[in-house]
């Protein structure tokens, strides 16, 4: 049935990317058009000083030009407000919070979990036209900034790199969206990831998708071409099914991305691969579902970090509960994420937490997820973290300064501090006292705008 469904879309394709190129060309903004945000304090009754721990009472935030410029008593800074300065106050019971940060996404993706993997990607990254694409950026984007989450880092399956279009509107002011860090093409061995042998997509697949790594001149060739696209970051896929990149070759990739000054991000779900990914010398294994102690303790030693993407299992019995009819019998790779999510990554995060691995949040939420929209669907990740024992203050950091660090970003990001970036929320009571807390978020502030206020 889907598959009349995407002809018919193909054929309408023409005439969208038409609309979309006039739109394009005639949108009146531009990447200077973005307005300066007022001067604001936030007044609130309690601010989470994310790296000691502590709360400050009573306290404000003068933020000027989208950074924080000053944070003191409430009575101070209002004495010395600057004329014509917004006045926000957060309800009495908020307590202020830096913007969460998601380390892993695919905002231009998305997947139903009755489906097999390797379908969900043919259809969606071949057979959707780019105003198709976009538009789903665009509301996930939307909705993950609304949930809580002001950056994200953006890790691939977005078709020619578009994830890079949707960050530029979003910085343009031509979308509403966390601020992005996006991959672009990913560095994979031959073959590519997720695709169904012999499928009529795989090809179409791997030209857009994928660089697929023979050599280490190949991997120098793959970096560059993403450097000279504008990617914020690199991501290698280390390992897709039995085929692998070797050691010499992912350490040539993380010389040139190093060189442009750019991170590696590694996908590796099983121990051999994130062992090749820690030999190699990336700056996070994402997932890593099967890695084994040692791997770990040269993580934690060489401050590579862990990028776990895991579900609490009550988050994961909800997806499946919501999102399988009765009856259903998954699909046998949806079986085994099942498996993964329940067994081996509970256990594998309990370990990595014990090791003093670092730890930054991820998602890696595509779920078409009724009832939840991808912003909050992405928060569940958090319970995954509180699940293996980590204290609310941890997770926090997983999801703020931790992250803004993998991101390259502690000077900006991550932390409520003065000349940082005036990303900021507020929720619903004391997180750290009840944790659920963390999800009633009423407040959003990005770059000094505000995009939220309950
Ligand atoms: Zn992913």
């Amino acid at each position: 049935m889907f598959m009349q469904k995407f002809n018919d879309l193909s054929r309408k394709k023409t005439a969208r990317t038409l609309a979309l190129l006039l739109i394009f060309v005639f949108s009146p903004a531009t990447a200077n058009a973005q307005q300066a945000n007022p001067t604001t304090i936030i007044n609130a009754a309690r601010i989470l000083d994310v790296k000691s721990g502590k709360y400050l009472n009573n306290y404000a935030v003068l933020v000027v030009d989208g950074r924080v410029r000053q944070i003191a008593p409430r009575a101070e800074l209002a004495r010395n407000a600057p004329r014509g300065a917004k006045i926000v106050n957060l309800p009495p019971n908020a307590t202020l919070l830096p913007g969460l940060i998601d380390a892993h996404t695919h905002l231009l993706d998305e997947r139903l979990l009755v489906q097999e993997f390797y379908d969900n990607n043919a259809v969606r990254i071949t057979q959707r036209s780019p105003e198709e694409r976009m538009a789903l950026g665009e509301r996930n984007a939307r909705e993950m900034v609304e949930a809580g989450w002001t950056t994200v880092r953006d890790v691939g399956m977005a078709k020619d790199c578009d994830a890079l279009k949707l960050r530029d509107r979003i910085n343009a002011g031509q979308a509403v969206g966390p601020r992005m860090f996006v991959a672009c093409k990913l560095l994979t061995p031959p073959g590519g990831l997720l695709l169904r042998p012999a499928s009529e997509y795989a090809e179409e697949m791997i030209r857009n998708e994928y660089f697929e790594i023979g050599s280490e001149d190949v991997a120098r060739r793959a970096v560059g071409e993403n450097v000279q696209a504008g990617a914020d970051l690199i991501k290698v896929i280390v390992a897709a099914e039995e085929r692998m990149l070797t050691v010499p070759q992912v350490r040539a990739i993380v010389a040139a991305a190093h060189e442009a000054n750019l991170k590696v991000a590694a996908h590796a779900h099983t121990a051999e691969a994130a062992q090749i990914a820690v030999e190699g010398g990336v700056d996070s294994v994402e997932h890593a579902f099967q890695v084994r102690d040692a791997t770990l303790r040269q993580m934690r030693e060489r401050g590579i970090f862990l990028v776990p993407t895991d579900l609490s299992i009550a988050a994961v019995n909800e997806l499946f509960a919501r999102m399988l009819p009765p009856g259903f019998e998954p699909r046998p790779g949806i079986k085994k994420y099942r498996k993964e999510q329940v067994e081996s990554a509970p256990e594998r995060l309990k370990r990595a937490i014990a090791m003093k691995v670092r730890l930054a949040a991820g998602s890696d939420v595509e779920w078409i997820w009724t009832g939840r929209t991808r912003g909050t669907a992405s928060l569940l990740i958090l319970d995954a973290f509180r699940q293996a024992g980590m204290s609310p203050l941890d997770v926090i950091r997983a999801a703020t300064v931790n992250a803004a660090e993998l991101l390259g970003q502690s000077d900006n990001i991550g932390a409520i501090e003065t000349n940082k970036f005036a990303d900021l929320i507020a929720v619903e009571g004391d997180p750290l006292a009840n944790f659920a807390a963390l999800k009633r978020v009423v407040f959003v502030m990005k770059n000094g705008e505000i995009l939220k206020n309950r």
